[in-house]
């Protein structure tokens, strides 16, 4: 999968921008506020239907302008195709075109143009809360299972629902009648989620692990384990097996979720511990080394894409050169060989050998 070309017409600081690009790595360098992130965006925006920095269309809009329009030409499945949006300001709604024709939702175009996208908040995934890394996991699964996602949907529901009858279950103690049904359903459906999980996981560990060594030029061993409830043994045990053993956990904590009038039971506390050479990252990485990490995790979530749709999606990596060293930055810029990579970065005498290098200056190209 890759983008061949782009044009723009008043989209954030472009007035109107025609670019053709490298089917490797296209280089994006200019200094700050000139539009390098803008143009990752635009590419976003017809990928996915929305943008990954606001969810306001009107700010995507050229200030003054009446609208804006992206179009590019794409190589999706061996097949070229175009994307077109138009966005307008005021209250006309968005229109959305594959190849000439105008579809009436973003699920139209799903799977036409894929990417992965790699922005400077997704170091917290390392570093922060557990969230961060359950919506990591989350995210890519709703969009390769659809089961998975019908089950996270379903766990979530029941959780909100047990949580209020503990919440109030002084007033309403007559509604504690059902929290066995709650508990049976979200075993079920939690055992669903552990275990898809936790095999993503190790299929995630075994590439991005392969990825980290290369880029660390083979010094630093990456693992990922996933943790869930203690009754659990091995969360990527068959489902029955999870279930019964989060049955067990729910017994044991009854007592406990009625006093604290919380619900402790279940996977919506789980999270990974990502560790380099056996030391948890989390208390130990180094910026450069988080850096790193954060960017394998991506490059090994662009494979397990690849080996469930067949294409490689666009990889978008947005500033990831900064804070690394040279052996490293070179392995950004010349070493992932396979499909099509865009990296926006200030440094003016950064320039990759294996594609194409495009500076910008005020939203427009400088030749
Ligand atoms: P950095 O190196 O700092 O990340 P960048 O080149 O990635 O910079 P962008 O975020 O792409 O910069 O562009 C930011 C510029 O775009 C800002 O100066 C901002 O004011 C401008 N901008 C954003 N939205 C609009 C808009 N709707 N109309 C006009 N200009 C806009
Ligand atoms: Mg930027």
């Amino acid at each position: 999968m890759r983008i061949l070309d782009l044009s723009l017409t008043g989209f954030r600081n472009y007035e109107s921008f025609q670019c053709a690009f490298d089917p490797g790595v296209n280089l994006i360098v200019g200094q700050n506020a000139q539009g390098k992130t803008n143009l990752l965006e635009a590419i976003c925006y017809l990928s996915r239907g929305s943008a990954f920095r606001t969810r306001r269309e009107a700010e995507l809009i050229r200030f003054g302008a009446d609208f804006a329009e992206l179009c590019a030409t794409v190589d999706s499945y061996g097949r070229e195709q175009q994307l077109r949006a138009v966005m307008f300001a005021g209250r006309r709604p968005r229109q959305l075109w594959l190849s000439g024709v105008r579809k009436n939702s973003r699920e139209d175009l799903d799977g036409v143009l894929n990417t992965v996208l790699f922005c400077p908040e997704d170091l917290l995934v390392l570093k922060k809360g557990a969230a961060e890394r359950r919506k990591l996991l989350d995210d890519a699964l709703c969009q390769l299972r659809p089961r998975y996602a019908l089950a996270l949907e379903e766990y979530r529901r029941l959780l909100a629902q047990k949580a209020a009858v503990l919440r109030e279950r002084i007033d309403r103690p007559e509604m504690l009648e059902l929290i066995p049904d709650y508990n049976e359903r979200m075993a079920q459906t939690g055992a669903i989620i552990v275990t898809t999980r936790a095999k993503y996981l190790r299929q995630l560990e075994l590439r991005a692990a392969a990825h980290h060594q290369a880029f660390s030029g083979g010094s630093e061993t990456l693992t990922l384990s996933y943790q869930t409830v203690s009754s659990v043994t091995d969360p990527a045990a068959p489902a029955a097996e999870v279930y019964t053993q989060l049955k067990e956990h729910q017994v044991s904590h009854y007592r406990a979720e009625l006093e604290s009038m919380q619900c402790l039971s279940g996977p919506h506390k789980d999270d990974f511990e990502a560790a380099l050479n056996g030391l948890p990252m989390k208390a130990f990485a180094s910026q450069g080394q988080t850096r790193t990490a954060a960017i394998s995790l991506k490059l090994a979530e662009r494979d397990l894409f690849e080996a469930d749709t067949g294409e490689l999606p666009v990889l978008l990596l947005d500033d990831v050169l900064s804070e690394l060293d040279p052996g490293r930055q070179d392995f950004v810029l010349n070493r992932i060989q396979s499909g099509q990579v865009f990296i926006t970065c200030c440094e003016q005498e950064k320039v990759t050998e294996i594609g194409k290098t495009i500076r910008i200056e005020n939203g427009a190209i400088m030749t």
